[in-house]
């Protein structure tokens, strides 16, 4: 059998068992969770997982979820098709859950619908009588880096060490016997087509800063006061001048939030929280934006003699995106969609923790559409469901056939092309070397 009869027997299966899939893409978007407390997804992938016979491995960096399958026709590489569990908070979005706020508003419901669907096509379409190697399911939990918090807490607990869900993984060994690895994600740029492969995305680090100023009456004694808030507001303000010195090629990108913004209204704030990222496209530009950033947040306590707490937190590596799993998803997708339809995509200034598995191993993260709306908006929703949800499966499993037919030849000819910049233990240490902890007396 040809992977071309291999991959329509796939793709027919899949197409009987549409509706299957939609419904499970449409239920995870209903039900958003945040990262790292994905339960109810995870259960549902879970007992998924179990209907197609599949023995799951569960709670792999607290929510994740794992089965494997091997190939009948030999040894090879290990491939994983990875989707992500989680949701995130947007005000406003109309599925939002009402109590925690989360919301489906980056896709990654469409990402677990199709990685689903990718395992129910290969099993239904029996592929792995011709594959080598084994294909690797993976849910995996919080790429959406918030919560901070909240995960701090949890590291703070032992629970956590890394407060990213793919870099959790890897610290835990869940992908040290997994090759290569892929995941699609999904797009409502109508400038991305109807799916395409980017050349790179930023990285970031993740900060959360704390000025403790001194509470004192609002009204009748405000000079006995130090204002926490007015030391965070010039330490804002600090960080905007900056930005001139952000050269365009770097793509830096800082966004503070306050989190905790004072007490109560007669109170002059003794506190005040922010958290921020600081990205860029890669990690000289990061290191370099962070200690102005840093200087900056300084300069806040200094005016007002407020103390800063300046905490840094590895965050996301940039990605880049093998160059020979590209091409093959190029092959594989457009005759699906259309010359006119596939795009190279160029640099993205968004981060994701797809970024940290490149470091390690080659990866593949291609955009699909069927979304409109913003990104993170409260406007962002799934309108081809078809493209989104079934499209997504069928490219997923497309992969699995090229990378792992013919006794994996195309997964090897990855691997042997493919120089990961790093070894699992160099991309540890180094993640570990950002964390630190500065306190600053202005
Ligand atoms: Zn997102
Ligand atoms: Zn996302």
């Amino acid at each position: 059998m040809t992977k071309a009869e291999l991959k329509q027997r796939v793709n027919a299966a899949i197409d009987r068992r549409a509706e299957e899939i939609i419904g499970l893409g449409e239920q995870i978007r209903k039900t958003p969770e945040l990262g790292f407390k994905e339960v109810k997804t995870a259960r549902l992938v879970e007992e998924t997982f179990g209907k197609l016979g599949l023995a799951a491995k569960s709670g792999l960096a607290l929510t994740g979820v794992r089965a494997d399958v091997p190939g009948r026709a030999g040894d090879g590489p290990s491939f994983a098709l990875l989707g992500e569990l989680d949701a995130l908070v947007v005000t406003g979005h109309p599925v939002a859950d009402p109590q925690t706020g989360a919301a489906h508003a980056c896709g990654h419901n469409a990402q677990v619908a199709g990685l689903l669907g990718a395992a129910m096509g290969l099993l239904d379409g029996q592929a792995f009588d011709h594959l080598a190697g084994r294909v690797v399911f993976f849910a995996v939990p919080a790429e959406e880096y918030g919560d901070v918090e909240w995960r701090v807490a949890q590291a703070r607990a032992g629970k956590l060490e890394f407060l990213g869900g793919k870099p959790e993984l890897l610290r835990l060994g869940h992908f040290d016997d997994v090759d290569l690895s892929m995941m699609i994600h999904m797009t409502s740029r109508p400038e991305d087509g109807k799916t395409g492969v980017p050349a790179s995305n930023n990285g970031c680090i993740v900060k959360t800063v704390r000025y403790v100023g001194k509470a004192s009456h609002a009204g009748g004694a405000p000079h006995m006061g130090v204002n926490a808030l007015y030391a965070a507001h010039i330490g804002l303000a600090a960080v905007n001048a900056i930005r001139e010195t952000f050269r365009d090629e770097d793509t830096i990108r800082v966004h503070p939030i306050i989190t905790h913004g004072g007490s109560q209204v007669n109170v002059i704030p003794g506190e005040v929280r922010l958290e921020t990222y600081v990205r860029g496209r890669t990690v000289e530009a990061i290191l370099d934006a962070n200690k102005k950033v840093d200087r900056a947040f300084r300069a806040g306590a200094l005016a007002l003699g407020a103390k800063v707490e300046i905490e840094t937190l590895p965050g996301y590596m940039p990605m880049t995106c093998d160059a020979t799993m590209a091409r093959m998803y190029r092959d594989n997708m457009v005759p699906v969609v259309g010359e006119e339809h596939y795009r190279q995509i160029g640099h993205r200034t968004g981060s994701t923790d797809m970024g940290d598995l490149s470091m390690v191993m080659p990866v593949l993260h291609p955009y699909m559409g069927g979304a409109t709306g913003s990104g993170h908006g409260a406007d962002y929703q799934i309108v081809d469901q078809q493209l989104a949800y079934l499209g997504t499966a069928k490219a997923l499993a497309a992969m699995a056939i090229d990378l792992l037919g013919d006794g994996a030849a195309g997964a090897r000819q990855v691997l042997k092309a493919a120089k990961p910049p790093m070894t699992r233990e160099q991309y540890l240490a180094f993640q570990r070397g950002i964390a630190r902890r500065e306190v600053y007396e202005g």
